[in-house]
């Protein structure tokens, strides 16, 4: 909380003694969102030419090379990566320990006519220094050939930044719909560009099982597929295999994003019931179909009574676990009925045995199960907010989505727990415009406000949601979560006292010639 406090505090400081508002024409040059916390204009360009070198150590070549990488289709120009200074003009990336006030994501950027030194105490804080200065060149940095007659200019600058939140995030629903690996990681590449940092994957659900799990062929061969009655385009089932899982994991760890598995239960899992029946309480072999083909939500869940339900949960876990270097794993733990609960003996023989008080009671006794095999793997829970029904443990992170508990969510602060805010009134991106307008994410801030006047640390941070059930296209998708992405990554970024809608407004509507170059479609409002 002190540091935090402190933070703001020398934040508030220098605004207060910078200089005027941004005029517009330097406002014309600094177009980044999310917006910088601290830019002091300076006077003059930094060009680079051909003549251009990068500047980093060891510790830092990944993200040298990824550098040279992003800079290099557009102005033809394959810059050298060197140890040392070699003449010509620089673009310099260095680790420094006395930058341990920005954290773990935080960066400092001089652009002055020689030079361009970013700065970070962490390599993640490195990257981010970088999608800034992607932001700052001509926007026509974004093509994937040479582009001619066009000076590659930087203003110069000094900018200071570190994130708000520590989470910010998306969901994509890979259930509903399946996506394949080129349209992840155009994602991966969006977030990155915004400085988000989560991609949580809604891997399973009624509608499909979307990851191989080497121990249950059965999830893939039957449980990835609709059933065939329903004639489904092939495109919008299967799944991702062990070496997509690999291939995705390494190409979000490089550009700063990290993916977060989910693996729904006890509800949301009839796909599962249709390859091993023998984990539901009534046993019965059920179908895959799609989203408007069934009911929503299903009575049928996982057996709490049964020894085999926990053990297929966690040779499933252990897998994932090995797949995702991710610190958390999302368990769904949401719209769970559970009237088969009441009536199945081998549920109701745990209540007994443990003494629990209901149903609930058992959904939260399940929960806590599953959490103690998480944590022995090293990995902390996630579990959407009806997790904090029959009494929550106090080391769970809860995902609120439901707009109308904002009690529950302030008593699981209250209780200690982190919380990260994904509110059907702001963040569900699969509503249309008119209920969630681009500028009403920006006004997410009035939920976040209620937190911080209880306990701001324990807001991990934000997230956007997309399930597909809706839009299943590939533009439709896009068009629903953009540009509405670019509103949460500044609302996760840039501290309140830092932003106001008029001045995000109109470096949204430059970005969308970025978005058109990054193959993205999107909603014009
Ligand atoms: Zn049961």
């Amino acid at each position: 909380m002190m540091k935090r406090m402190l933070w703001i505090f020398s934040l508030c400081l220098i605004l207060y003694s910078c200089k005027e508002p941004l005029t517009e024409e330097v406002q014309a040059e600094i177009q980044v969102i999310p917006r910088p916390q601290v830019i002091t204009v300076l006077e003059g360009t930094f060009e680079m030419t051909s003549k251009t070198s990068i500047k980093a150590n060891r510790d830092l070549m990944v993200q040298a090379e990824q550098l040279r990488d992003y800079l290099s289709p557009a102005s033809g120009y394959v810059l050298p990566i060197n140890k040392r200074h070699t003449g010509g003009n620089l673009i310099e990336l260095k680790l420094l320990d006395e930058l341990s006030t920005l954290g773990e994501e935080g960066y400092e950027m001089t652009i002055t006519s020689k030079k361009v030194l970013i700065t970070a105490h962490r390599s993640q804080g490195i990257i981010w220094g970088i999608q800034t200065l992607r932001q700052l060149f001509p926007v026509e940095i974004l093509r994937e050939a040479a582009v001619d007659d066009v000076a590659w200019e930087l203003p110069c600058v000094n900018i200071l930044d570190k994130p708000r939140f520590e989470w910010r995030g998306l969901m994509i629903d890979y259930s509903r719909t399946f996506w394949n690996i080129s349209h992840t990681k155009k994602y991966i590449d969006a977030l990155s560009y915004y400085k988000m940092n989560r991609l949580h994957m809604h891997l399973t659900d009624d509608q499909g099982w979307r990851i191989e799990i080497e121990k249950y062929p059965a999830l893939t061969e039957i449980a990835s597929q609709f059933d065939t009655v329903y004639h489904e385009p092939r495109e919008r089932e299967g799944y991702y295999s062990r070496e997509d899982i690999r291939e995705l994991v390494r190409y979000a760890e490089a550009r700063g994003v990290e993916l977060i598995p989910e693996i729904e239960m006890p509800g949301h899992t009839t796909e599962v019931f249709a390859a091993y029946p023998e984990l539901s309480c009534t046993g019965d072999t059920l179908s895959v179909h799609p989203f408007f083909k069934g009911p929503g939500i299903h009575n049928e869940i996982f057996c709490a009574g049964k020894k085999e339900t926990f053990e297929f949960l966690e040779n499933v876990l252990s897998e994932v676990s090995e797949l995702f270097p991710s610190e958390y794993i999302h368990i769904g733990g949401d719209e769970a009925p559970k009237v088969l609960w009441k009536t199945c003996p081998h549920c109701q023989r745990v209540i007994k045995e443990y003494s629990l008080k209901d149903e609930d009671e058992l959904q939260s006794w399940f929960i806590r199960q599953v959490e103690g095999y998480i944590q022995s793997k090293g990995k902390k829970l996630i579990g959407w907010d009806e997790i904090t029904e029959g009494g929550l443990s106090g080391t769970a992170t809860v995902m609120f989505w439901r707009a109308g508990m904002e009690n529950a969510l302030l008593s699981a602060v209250e209780q200690g727990n982190m919380v990260i805010l994904t509110p059907t009134s702001h963040c569900y991106f699969d509503y249309t415009y008119d209920r969630i307008s681009t500028e009403k994410v920006y006004s997410l801030e009035s939920i976040i406000d209620k937190i911080e006047t209880l306990n701001p640390e324990k807001i991990l941070g934000v997230q956007a949601n997309f399930w597909s059930h809706i839009d299943r296209t590939e533009p439709g998708m896009d068009r629903q979560i953009f540009p509405r992405l670019l509103v949460l990554a500044e609302v996760g970024w840039t501290e309140a006292l830092n932003r106001e809608w008029d001045h995000f407004s109109p470096r949204l509507e430059h970005h969308y010639q970025s978005l058109d170059l990054l193959d993205i479609y999107y909603t014009d409002e």
